[in-house]
């Protein structure tokens, strides 16, 4: 095996054990060797349970303390399958899904695991796209189309931005947005598009003030209608979000937590050309353990009283 294994035979060979999967994990954690968090020293003992004992002030520190897998009773070679078996699934994955195939104990188990692989899933989207991009919004959670301005009941605005490539897209950025207002709408193309690029955008006065933010402006549509008739990149990206909010997840995606999907979709569609699904798996490890570890008080909170159960 080289970075990452490029089929479930290599998967199950590489990572069979704990020192295994926490060997993989290593580099990444402390990428010029172990370091202890308190005294900074660099020589440790590795314990029989693999926690790192420093050699000076004797703190024991784990691998995972500081990771998205902080605190988990589970081993890491079944959250190493978790994260194979999310990678593979190419039209997402689902709790359901990941319980029955690691044969995990309860569905609300499931669920978290996957919010916290989400997240590992944001990371590497922090760069800014080039080139040529179309920008537009779209209402998800509704039925049709929607006015700019007021807001629509029961709906979720997200803006989309999609980088020309040929005819086609290259990558893509989504954005959940409050409003379509020009600073909500410039905040969140700051935070996408590096300056420079060239944005197409129908005629909405939101996007009037991007050419004084450094970009060029093209308005290639007049017509300011949401969710009718949209940039054709961004219209499409629309459509391929709702089939699969619809499909994958039924539907059932509350809008608390429609950033993640967005961030796991968004992480899909960005490397669905590569190669390997390894590359996705190796991605997603790296990201977990440099990530901070989000615990499952933290991803329930923003649910407002339901079960997680009912909502994926
Ligand atoms: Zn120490």
């Amino acid at each position: 095996m080289e970075l990452y294994p490029k089929n479930l035979e290599e998967l199950e060979q590489n990572f069979s054990t704990e020192e295994a999967c926490r060997r993989y994990l290593f580099e990444w954690r402390w990428p010029d060797g172990f370091v202890c968090p308190d005294c900074h020293h660099k020589e440790s003992w590795v314990l029989s349970d693999g926690l790192f004992k420093c050699k000076s002030c004797g703190r024991k520190t784990s691998i995972i303390a500081g990771t998205i897998f902080e605190g988990t009773r589970k081993p890491l070679v079944s959250w190493f399958r978790a994260v194979w078996w999310v990678t593979c699934q190419k039209n997402g994955a689902s709790a359901l899904g990941l319980k029955r195939i690691l044969g995990l104990g309860s569905y609300q188990t499931a669920w978290t695991w996957l919010h916290k692989l989400r997240r590992a899933m944001v990371r590497p989207e922090q760069d800014r796209l080039t080139g040529t991009v179309q920008v537009d919004e779209t209402f998800i959670g509704g039925a049709k189309s929607g006015k700019r301005g007021r807001g629509a009941e029961g709906k979720v605005l997200v803006l989309i931005i999609a980088q020309e490539k040929g005819k086609g897209t290259g990558r893509i950025r989504l954005r959940r947005i409050s409003n379509a207002k020009a600073k909500t709408l410039e905040t969140a193309i700051k935070e996408t598009v590096g300056e420079g690029a060239k944005i197409k955008t129908d005629g909405w006065k939101g996007y009037n003030g991007l050419k004084t933010l450094g970009y060029e402006h093209e308005v290639i549509r007049q017509t300011e209608d949401i969710g009718v008739n949209l940039l054709p990149l961004c219209h499409q990206e629309a459509s391929l979000i709702k089939r699969w909010l619809g499909g994958t997840h039924q539907g059932a995606v509350s809008h608390e937590h429609l950033g993640y999907y967005l961030d796991e979709y968004t992480f899909r569609f960005n490397r669905r050309t590569s190669r390997s699904r390894g590359m996705l798996f190796y991605r997603l490890l790296q990201n977990a353990v440099i990530i901070d570890p989000t615990k499952y008080k933290e991803i329930t909170l923003s649910v407002r009283g339901r079960k997680p159960n009912h909502k994926m």
